[in-house]
């Protein structure tokens, strides 16, 4: 039986603080995380909410990496922080609100880098992966589907499960899940990561805090290590039925 090894990416929503990125990336390598998230730059939708820590975020980051080794993964929004930051950066995340933004994508094509591209929260299957196209055709953009917008506001949003099939069905391009984004909350992160295993995502992004009581954002959808490591043991044995 051939073995596909889910990606796993997990950390906080955002950069909180030098000492809550390392501590976090200390204790997610241990459970065998393959690498840290965590937000610098931060496209809030209320400009009262916090913002992000900024360059200082990048540079506590990059801390946590030459600690633990843990390679990162953070979002960029202006053509002047892929210009600062890209070659810094091992996996660059643009996020939801930034899928149409085609001059950035334009400056991301330059670098080659691996871009992690998330799903527009309206966006259709075909405008996600003409998104894709203005950065590469090849395998250094990964797709990441985050939950889309629907009529029903219980959730944050809802998780389109079939975003899997369909670009592994359409297209070359990886596809990874954020069932953080998705659902808001924390109860139904290891139903959606394990059903997005089976459906034969590529990669999973986890928002994951040691305290999520006091994360300074998302903390409703936060969960803790223990449960990150819950659902990592569980999608060892899934990834068995996959191949
Ligand atoms: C995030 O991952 O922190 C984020 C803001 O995600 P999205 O762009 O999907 O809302
Ligand atoms: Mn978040």
């Amino acid at each position: 039986m051939k073995m596909k090894k889910i990606t796993i990416i997990a950390g906080p929503c955002a950069v909180e603080s030098e000492e809550q990125i390392i501590r976090i990336a200390k204790k997610l390598k241990k459970i065998g995380v393959d690498y840290l998230r965590g937000g610098a730059f931060k496209p809030r939708t209320k400009p009262s909410s916090f913002q992000g820590l900024g360059e200082k975020g990048i540079k506590y980051l990059l801390k946590a990496k030459e600690i633990t080794g843990l390679p990162i993964v953070t979002e960029l929004m202006t053509i002047e922080q892929v210009k600062k930051y890209a070659d810094k950066i091992d996996i660059i995340q643009i996020g939801s609100r930034n899928m149409y933004n085609y001059e950035l994508f334009k400056e991301l094509k330059k670098y080659s880098k691996p871009v992690l591209l998330k799903r527009g929260f309206c966006a259709t299957y075909n405008e996600w992966i003409n998104a894709a196209k203005y950065i590469s055709d090849g395998n250094n953009v990964i797709l990441c589907e985050r939950g889309i917008r629907s009529f029903d506001s219980s959730t944050r949003n809802v998780l389109d499960i079939q975003a899997i099939p369909f670009i592994k069905k359409n297209t070359d391009y990886k596809i990874f899940i954020d069932p953080s984004h998705s659902a808001g909350n924390n109860y139904m992160i290891e139903p959606m990561s394990l059903a997005s295993v089976v459906a034969g995502c590529d990669g999973l992004i986890i928002e994951t805090h040691d305290n999520p009581e006091e994360s300074i954002c998302d903390k409703e959808q936060a969960i803790d290590i223990d449960a990150l490591k819950g659902i990592i043991d569980k999608i060892r044995k899934c990834e068995m039925i996959n191949n």
